[in-house]
């Protein structure tokens, strides 16, 4: 192991001992939820066809809505990502009826889908949604003087993103969501509250749907999949809004009662089992990531004693060579593909070229051991994942070998 990485071990001790509490009482939310489901080997038979009576499905939804502290949930392989799950919220907001983002512009994939970016007719603002954007404070926090004064009564629906994204901006604290939740909700009590909680799970002791939030979603090859859940999205909150969103992924007078879920019950379940104690792993990772950049004189964020909310690790390399080289280098140290080299391309949704680093047994699994970034000055990568502490540690000091030689 190279120095720089075991000095920077040393030195994010009582960091990451901090960590403990949270992995603690997640893993036993977790477990008791399992328990109250009374999840047995039935629940893991091969679901077909339409999908009719999945057991299994039932109990894996069940779980969800204790853990996220809600009425209801909808949990399937057939939500094909994170920013499936979010449209799928999106769309409670009709034509002619208001939403406002409280947290700028959103995640890349989202802005096509609301219609502030592409020309998909088939976007929110094409089908006449009313969209309004309350930009950041310059630091990157929430603006709450302006959210009052563009939050009304006619407001449908606010979103807020949790996690940064592919954005310098800090993610927002659950603290914070409950401070501006409160806001909204004296407002306009019948505004839908909604978090995009992708990067979110189990990062801290509450989550947004504890503080407020009516509805939530995020994606299976992030946190909650626990890097088994092949894939999926999830929603949980009200039930009346996730009936809506479960019409809207099948069809009305369908909703969720169909969804054949393929034998993947015992993978996902397990994926989430196993969750708190992967997203543990992955905030190791972020903030070792973090004192080991911050030693070698780059710009990180978070820092590595500053509160976390995402499993994201920001570093700026400021050169397109110095980004490339670390995107090269953790695809090199992956089980999966290391002879490969990603290079930077066009993806569906985003604007920017997009490198991918990743060597993942799930494709696009960013609770794996995976580096992203978009191809724009000042060059910032972003780091998240890794299923075990050993291998960030190997990857990290074979990132440091390289760097010297730059
Ligand atoms: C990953 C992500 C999404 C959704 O992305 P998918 O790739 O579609 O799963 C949405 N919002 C944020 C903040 C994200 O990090």
């Amino acid at each position: 192991m190279q120095r720089v990485v075991r000095d920077a071990k040393a030195r994010i001790r009582s960091f990451v001992e901090n960590l403990e509490d949270i992995r603690y009482e997640n893993q036993r939310k977790v477990l008791r939820a399992f328990q109250e489901a009374r999840v047995g080997s039935h629940c893991f038979f091969d679901s077909t066809g339409y999908g009719y009576h999945d057991g299994g499905r039932d109990a894996l939804e069940a779980i969800f809505a204790t853990v996220f502290c809600t009425d209801s949930a909808l949990v399937r392989p057939m939500i094909v990502s994170g920013t499936h799950a979010i449209t799928l919220c999106l769309s409670l907001v009709q034509p002619g009826e208001e939403l406002v983002s409280l947290s700028g512009a959103p995640y890349d994939t989202l802005q096509t889908v609301i219609g502030t970016r592409g020309s998909s007719a088939n976007s929110l603002i094409q089908r006449g949604v009313l969209y309004k954007e309350v930009p950041l404070h310059p630091e990157g926090s929430l603006d709450f003087e302006a959210i009052e004064r563009t939050v009304s009564c006619k407001t449908k629906m606010v979103l807020l993103q949790r996690s940064r994204g592919y954005s310098a901006r800090p993610s927002i604290l659950v603290e914070q969501i409950s401070k501006v939740c409160a806001l909204v909700k004296r407002i306009n009590p019948q505004c839908i509250f909604f978090v995009d909680n992708c990067y979110g799970e189990f990062v801290e002791l509450r989550e947004p749907t504890e503080v407020g939030a009516d509805l939530m979603a995020g994606s299976l090859i992030k946190n909650p999949g626990g890097t088994l859940a092949p894939s999926g999205g999830y929603i949980v909150g009200k039930r009346e809004l996730v009936f809506h969103c479960g019409e809207r992924l099948t069809a009305p007078g369908l909703g969720a009662a169909l969804g054949p879920t393929f034998g993947l019950m015992r993978p996902l379940m397990q994926g989430f089992f196993v969750a708190p104690h992967m997203v543990g792993e992955a905030l190791y990772g972020a903030i070792l990531a973090s004192a080991v950049f911050t030693a070698l004189g780059y710009a990180t964020s978070p820092k590595v004693g500053e509160e976390r909310t995402d499993i994201i690790q920001m570093i700026e390399f400021g050169s397109k060579e110095k980004l490339l080289a670390f995107c090269h280098e953790i695809q090199r140290c992956s089980p999966v593909d290391s002879h490969c080299t990603p290079i930077p391309s066009e993806m569906p949704g985003y604007e920017d070229p997009v490198v991918m680093a990743g060597g993942t047994f799930i494709q696009g699994s960013s609770l794996e051991l995976s580096a992203d970034a978009p191809l724009r000055p000042p060059y910032r990568g972003f780091l998240q994942g890794g299923m075990g502490r050993e291998h960030i540690e190997i990857a990290l000091s074979e990132v440091v070998a390289t760097f010297k030689d730059l």
